[in-house]
C-alpha cells in the first residue's frame, strides 16, 4: 500500500473517541495522523504507523 498526504485510513483499533478513521498529514520516516473524530494528532514512526493501518479508505 502506498500512502499520500490527505489519504483517509482505517485503523485496526478505535481511538478512545470512538473513531477508527485517520487523515494522513505527513508521510515519510514518521507518519503524522489526525483522528477524523476528535482532531487529535499523533506522530508515529513508519513501522508503527503501517502496523496500525488496516486499510485505505
Ligand atoms: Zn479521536
Amino acid at each position: 500500500m502506498e500512502f499520500n498526504v490527505g489519504d483517509i485510513i482505517k485503523a485496526r483499533k478505535k481511538h478512545p473517541c470512538g473513531e477508527d478513521k485517520w487523515e494522513i498529514l505527513r508521510v515519510g520516516v514518521d507518519f503524522k495522523l489526525k483522528c477524523v473524530g476528535c482532531g487529535h494528532i499523533i506522530t508515529l514512526n513508519r513501522e508503527k504507523a503501517l502496523k496500525m493501518i488496516k486499510e485505505k479508505m
